[in-house]
């Protein structure tokens, strides 16, 4: 019997080259469905997943959780408008605020609008203040907003006059960001390690230097956790394992763990920044992932999730750097939790990915030279072994 996946494998380049915008440099590869830290393509091909759809899907695929959650709420409301209450909202806002230390959230749907929020909200809270300090190879996102303050060159051409006022300072400077944070300053906005920048953690004590420069100076300090949140780096914000609490934290990706949820989270005068009618959001915040969001929640926050993050993480960053000693065209292994990079000696990320497709594991970029490592937060030991012994057999050959 011909199943509908029969009928479609193998066509979905051709089909799609023709109708959808050609805005991703797709990978030959179909994925069909998935189990745990495994995907399958649409002729049976098996792949560990190490990309986890850029630190997405936490709890990796089919979650018994996630699917509980999923099923029990699509019966219930899909949708209503935020000009009304919803229990699952509310009871969001209040895990998420006590997790983060915070007081209020805005809910949104990815990234991009929690970077966008917190923009609007450091307009407000600080009126007559045009600069907001940036740093190089910095991504917050593909709205005119958060392209303004991503310091990329790629990805910013061509999109001319962007939003004024964005002062970019290289990444983890001490100096430099103590000379460029000053009383025009509305707020600072920084990823505590950089995701689409190259995997780079920021050197210790640099986020605590930026946290007195934003309290000397009044201005906000604003983090982009958007890749890096939702327990990926060990801690539920990667701020908690640095001794500071932000003015407001960007999250989305694992929030919903394959849902489209973001979030802003603030405290103080940023959490009352914007009143009625000063942003919305139709979807944000809705029942269903709402309810999803919540399962995610009360998997990442289950006693012992969080270090076991953190020991996973610590054996595969050991394993790495035993790798990267083995091959020439690898220089270091850098990342915190489950979220790792691996530099290599040149523009050759394309090339280990592609090999790594046939070998039967998933992996992303980060730029050129970077190899980036995302598993889902449920990843075994042993598929952490399987998924080093790949990427070593793919560093032989790439
Ligand atoms: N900020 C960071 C740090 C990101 O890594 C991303 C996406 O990769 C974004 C913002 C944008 O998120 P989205 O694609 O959900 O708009």
């Amino acid at each position: 019997m011909l199943t509908d996946q029969d009928a479609w494998a193998g066509t979905l380049e051709a089909r799609g080259g023709t109708c959808l915008m050609p805005t991703y440099a797709r990978y030959p590869v179909e994925l069909a469905r998935g189990h745990g830290c495994r995907l399958v393509d649409s002729s049976g091909k098996e792949y560990l997943d190490f990309a986890a759809g850029i630190a997405v899907n936490a709890l990796g695929h089919g979650h018994p959780a996630l699917v509980r959650a999923l099923r029990t709420a699509a019966g219930g409301l899909l949708h209503v408008s935020n000009l009304y209450w919803t229990e699952p909202m509310v009871r969001l806002a209040e895990r998420l605020t006590a997790v983060a230390g915070m007081d209020r959230v805005f809910f949104c749907n990815s990234g991009a609008e929690a970077v966008e929020t917190a923009l609007k909200v450091a307009r407000r809270a600080r009126p007559g203040r045009p600069k907001i300090v940036v740093f190089d190879r910095s991504f917050h996102g593909r709205t005119l907003g958060a392209l303004s303050a991503t310091a990329q060159a790629q990805y910013r051409e061509g999109f001319a006059p962007l939003l004024s006022g964005f002062e970019t300072v290289p990444f983890g400077a001490f100096e430099a960001t103590s000379s460029a944070v000053d009383e025009s300053t509305a707020a600072v906005l920084v990823e505590p390690i950089q995701g689409e920048g190259g995997v780079r953690p920021t050197p210790s004590g640099w986020l605590e230097h930026l946290r007195s420069l934003c309290d000397r100076a009044g201005s906000l300090l604003v983090l982009d956790e958007v890749q890096c949140g939702v327990g990926r780096t060990g801690t539920f914000f990667a701020y908690q394992g640095e001794g500071i609490v932000p003015d407001a934290v960007a999250t989305a990706k694992a929030l919903a763990s394959g849902l489209p949820m973001g979030a802003l989270l603030t405290r103080g005068e940023a959490a009352d920044a914007l009143g009625p009618g000063q942003h919305g959001s139709t979807f944000g915040g809705g029942p269903l992932v709402a309810s999803v969001a919540h399962a995610v929640l009360d998997v990442v926050l289950r006693d012992g999730f969080l270090d076991g993050v953190r020991e996973k993480g610590a054996y595969l960053g050991k394993r790495l750097d035993a790798v990267v000693a083995q091959h020439p065209i690898a220089l270091e292994a850098r990342g915190r939790g489950l979220m790792w990079g691996i530099a290599l000696d040149g523009p050759h990320a394309g090339d280990v990915v592609s090999v790594l497709h046939e070998l039967g594991m998933l992996t992303v970029p980060a730029g050129k030279d970077v190899l980036r490592l995302l598993p889902p937060l449920v990843i075994t030991r042993d598929e952490i072994d399987e998924g080093v012994a790949l990427l070593d057999r793919a560093l032989k050959v790439a």
